[in-house]
C-alpha cells in the first residue's frame, strides 16, 4: 500500500512556506503520473501538503483569493515520510525529525542542520522565496503549472521579497513572478503585492504577543538559543501605540531558555527595520551592525530581510 508523502514547511508557516508545500505536492503527484523524474527518482508514494501551525491572515487571503483550502495540520514527523519546503533547519521542522524519513528538500535560505542517511533530491538557490525555486523545477522537469498554483506562487513571491524591495530579491524572481503573473492573468505586480502584504499589516485585532510570535523562528548561534521575530508592516506607526506591550512579551519569551530574543519591525515602505532587542549582551547588536542599541531597539535602514541581513551579521557576533 502507498504512504503518503507530507509536504511540510517551517513552523510559524509564512506565505511562501504554505503555498509551496501546495505546490511542490502538485508538482511531485505530477511527476508520479507522467514519470518526469523517473531517470533519477522512483516515485511511488502520493504527496499531500501539510502546515505546522495556524495560517496567518496574509496566506489566508492567498488561498482564498485563488479558492485554495488550507493544508492539513501535521506537528509530528514519527513515522512520516515528508518533504521539507523553505527551511532544513532542526529549530524549524517537525517534532521527531529523526524518527522520519526526509525524502526532498527544497528551499532558498542557508543549509541547515537537518541531515539524512541516503541521497535525496535536495534542490536549492539563493533566490527570494521557495515559489521561485519551485518554479525552476517546474519548468526543468516540463510540468505545466494551472493557474491556481501559479496565482498562490506568484503571491509568495511578492510576499517572501516583499514585492521585491527585499534585498533577497534576485532577477530571477522578477522573471519568474512576471511568467506566473502572465498565467494568472495579473498585471499589475506591485498593487497586487500591496493587496497580500496589506493582509499581514491587519494587527488592529491582534494581541502584543501574537504580533511578536506571527513570524518567531528559533536560531541556534554559537551555542546560544536566539530567537528572531519579524513583522512587515507597510506602515510602523500602526503598532506604535502597541509598541511597550510588544516589548515586555519579547522580555517574557526569552525568560524561555533564550540568550537573546530579537523583533524586527519592518517598515515596507521606508525600507528600514527597527530591531528591538532583549538580550544578555547588547553588545552583540552593536558588533553585528555597527550600531549601538537605544534604549530596547536600533533603527537600521535598509534592513528588510531576516535570512540575508540579520541571521548572517548576528551568527558572526556570536560566533
Ligand atoms: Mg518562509
Ligand atoms: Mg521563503
Ligand atoms: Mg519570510
Amino acid at each position: 500500500m502507498a504512504v503518503k508523502i507530507y509536504v511540510v514547511g517551517h513552523k510559524n508557516p509564512d506565505t511562501d512556506t504554505v503555498c509551496s508545500a501546495i505546490a511542490f505536492a502538485y508538482l511531485w503527484n505530477k511527476w508520479k503520473e507522467t514519470g518526469a523524474m523517473s531517470d533519477v527518482m522512483k516515485i511511488e508514494d502520493e504527496a499531500v501538503p501539510a502546515v505546522q501551525g495556524d495560517l496567518n491572515a496574509e496566506t489566508k487571503f492567498v488561498l482564498d483569493k485563488f479558492g485554495m483550502k488550507a493544508p492539513e495540520k501535521l506537528l509530528d514527523a514519527t513515522g512520516k515520510k515528508v518533504v521539507l519546503v523553505d527551511h532544513s533547519e532542526r529549530a524549524q521542522t517537525l517534532d521527531n525529525i529523526d524518527k522520519a524519513e526526509i525524502v526532498a528538500i527544497v528551499d532558498h535560505h542557508k543549509i541547515g542542520d537537518v541531515t539524512t542517511p541516503n541521497p535525496i533530491l535536495f534542490f536549492n538557490l539563493p533566490a527570494g522565496s521557495t515559489a521561485t525555486v519551485l518554479k525552476v523545477l517546474f519548468d526543468k522537469t516540463g510540468v505545466q503549472i494551472p493557474k491556481d498554483i501559479a496565482g498562490i506562487m506568484l503571491a509568495s513571491i511578492l510576499s517572501d521579497t516583499v514585492i521585491f524591495k527585499s534585498a533577497t530579491t534576485t532577477a530571477l524572481d522578477k522573471k519568474v513572478a512576471e511568467e506566473l503573473a502572465k498565467i494568472v492573468g495579473i498585471s499589475d505586480l506591485t498593487k497586487f503585492g500591496i493587496e497580500v502584504k496589506g493582509k499581514l499589516s491587519e494587527v488592529a485585532g491582534m494581541t502584543a504577543k501574537q504580533i511578536m510570535m506571527r513570524d518567531f523562528k528559533d536560531f541556534n548561534m554559537g551555542g546560544k538559543k536566539v530567537g528572531i521575530g519579524q513583522i512587515e508592516l507597510l506602515d510602523l506607526s500602526l503598532i506604535e501605540s502597541k509598541k511597550d506591550e510588544i516589548y515586555e512579551e519579547l522580555v517574557k519569551k526569552k525568560t524561555e531558555g533564550y540568550h537573546s530574543v530579537f523583533l524586527m519591525l519592518t517598515d515596507i515602505m521606508k525600507e528600514g527595520t527597527e530591531l528591538l532587542a532583549v538580550t544578555d549582551d547588547p553588545k552583540v547588536v552593536e558588533k553585528a551592525f555597527g550600531k549601538k542599541l537605544e534604549g530596547r531597539s536600533v533603527w537600521l535602514p535598509g534592513v528588510m530581510s531576516r535570512k540575508k541581513q540579520v541571521v548572517p551579521p548576528l551568527e558572526k557576533a556570536f560566533s
